[in-house]
Order: C-alpha cells, then sequence, then structure tokens
C-alpha cells in the first residue's frame, strides 16, 4: 500500500528523472558543440605542423638541387678545360713548357676530383631529404584532406546542434512546468553548482553519482520513499532504484508495481498535488 505521500513523492521523482534526461541530452549537446571547434582546432595545429615540416624539406631539397646544378656544371667545364689543355700539351715542344702545363693539368685533375667527391655526398643528403619527403607527404595530404572535410562539415554540424538545443529548451520548459516550483528550484540549485548531473539513483546502498555508500539512516529514509532526499556526500538528489523499474540510475524512472501516478479518480485535477509536493519538499529540507 502506497500513501497519498509517497504517491506524490514517485511523481516528482519521476518529473525530476523526465527533467534530468532532457537536461542529459542538453549536456551532451552543449559538449559537442564546445568539442567541435576544439576539435577541428587539433586538427589544423597538426595539420600546420606537418607543413612546416614539409617546407623545410622542399626547401633543403630545392637548395641541394641547385647545389648539384652548380657542380654538375663546374664539373662540366672541369672536363672542357682538362680536354683543351691535353690538346694544347701535344703542341708544346720545350720540355720546361710541358712540365708547367703537366703540373697544371694534375691540379686541375685533383680539383675535379674533389668536385665529384662533394658531388657524391650531395646526392646522398638529396636521396635523405627525398625520403623524408615521401614519409611526410602521405600525412600531409592525409591532413589536409581531413581539415578541409572538417571545415567544411562544421557549420553545419553546428547548426543541427544549435536547433537540437533549441527543440531541447521548448522540452525542458513543457517538463519544468510540471514540477511543483520549490522542487523544481531545488533541482535548479543543484544544476547551477554542481557537476552534472543532478538526481542520480542509489542502487544497494550506493550513490550513483559519487559511487559512495549514504549513511544507513539516510538509506532507510530513502528507501520509505516519502520525501526527497540529496547524498549527503555529493549533494545531489537521490532515490532508490528499487522503487522504480529498469534502472541505471537514470533511465526509466517508472514506479514499480502501483506505485505509480495517483489514481484518475482519487485526484481529479490529475495536475501535480502542490501540496503534496511542498510537504515532500519541506520535510526533506
Ligand atoms: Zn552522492
Amino acid at each position: 500500500m502506497t500513501s497519498a505521500l509517497q504517491n506524490a513523492y514517485f511523481e516528482q521523482i519521476q518529473q525530476l528523472v523526465e527533467l534530468q534526461k532532457i537536461d542529459d541530452a542538453i549536456y551532451a549537446a552543449n559538449q559537442e558543440k564546445e568539442g567541435a571547434p576544439r576539435d577541428l582546432e587539433e586538427l589544423e595545429a597538426r595539420f600546420q605542423e606537418t607543413e612546416t615540416q614539409r617546407e623545410r624539406i622542399l626547401d633543403k631539397k630545392s637548395h641541394l638541387e641547385a647545389q648539384q646544378k652548380r657542380i654538375d656544371q663546374e664539373i662540366e667545364d672541369d672536363a672542357g678545360r682538362l680536354k683543351k689543355s691535353k690538346n694544347k700539351l701535344m703542341q708544346v715542344a720545350n720540355s720546361r713548357e710541358y712540365k708547367a702545363m703537366e703540373s697544371e693539368m694534375d691540379t686541375m685533375e685533383k680539383i675535379s676530383r674533389s668536385r665529384k667527391e662533394e658531388r657524391l655526398t650531395l646526392l646522398e643528403e638529396l636521396q635523405t631529404q627525398e625520403e623524408a619527403f615521401k614519409a611526410i607527404e602521405g600525412t600531409y595530404q592525409e591532413l589536409s584532406a581531413e581539415v578541409t572535410k572538417k571545415r567544411d562539415g562544421m557549420e553545419g554540424r553546428l547548426k543541427k546542434i544549435e536547433k537540437q538545443l533549441e527543440s531541447l529548451g521548448k522540452k525542458r520548459h513543457k517538463a519544468a512546468v510540471l514540477i511543483p516550483q520549490p522542487i523544481f528550484q531545488r533541482y535548479e540549485f543543484i544544476r547551477k553548482r554542481l557537476d552534472h548531473p543532478v538526481i542520480v539513483a542509489v542502487s544497494e546502498g550506493v550513490c550513483s553519482g559519487c559511487n559512495i555508500a549514504v549513511p544507513p539512516q539516510t538509506y532507510i529514509e530513502l528507501q520509505r520513499g516519502q520525501q526527497i532526499l540529496s547524498c549527503p556526500n555529493c549533494q545531489r538528489l537521490i532515490f532508490w532504484a528499487d522503487h522504480f523499474q529498469g534502472m541505471d540510475g537514470r533511465a526509466e524512472a517508472a514506479p514499480k508495481q502501483d506505485a505509480a501516478a495517483p489514481e484518475p479518480d482519487a485526484n481529479p485535477d490529475a495536475s501535480p498535488s502542490t501540496e503534496a509536493a511542498e510537504t515532500a519538499d519541506a520535510a526533506s529540507a
């Protein structure tokens, strides 16, 4: 058997849980709304970093390529000069002149050799940079496409969230006006000061808001189901999970058995009994 006080209590808990469900959706939408631009910023920062690295590699590459071009030209010039000298050598009769030219050619060959060595080192470095470029290019292209996609999708996503929030706001208003004012105000008071959510189930003696056992006296009172209580630890509103079906803390708060809303003819105006509600609220204060 349930008393009128219990009936009022169950109805109020149900109303609060309904409101909590709407607030859960609002909370999730707001999280997404705040998170979406942050996600994009993070992605853009990652892209920027990759782009800077990629440009640095490209700079190095083009610098090395210019050096290679210059050295190739110098090697070609060396070869031309050496060929000319060889031809000249054929025509020299005087042995002193011959020796002088021979030594000059020797020097030229030495220079040419060291240039070729320099070229090899250059080619190795160029190879390293080309490999680095190949390694970064894939990531760069992927991130670039991802940034574009996310930027394009952002506006639509935010608009959708706004619309969702608007309709949730209306739904919330409808749910809120059903709740007796003092109880609604108590809910709002907690909502504005504490972390989400406001009302939670107590299951097997443990508050699902803070995961701490409620004191035995509070638990006994909670099981009586006559007044809306707060968790002494986290201050959230609590209800006993066993009073309701399918409890997962915040899901359906449908009273078990016949403990639900008052009989239609027992309470003809069918609106929440303000008197009972206030009694319940005052009793818990
Ligand atoms: Zn708690």
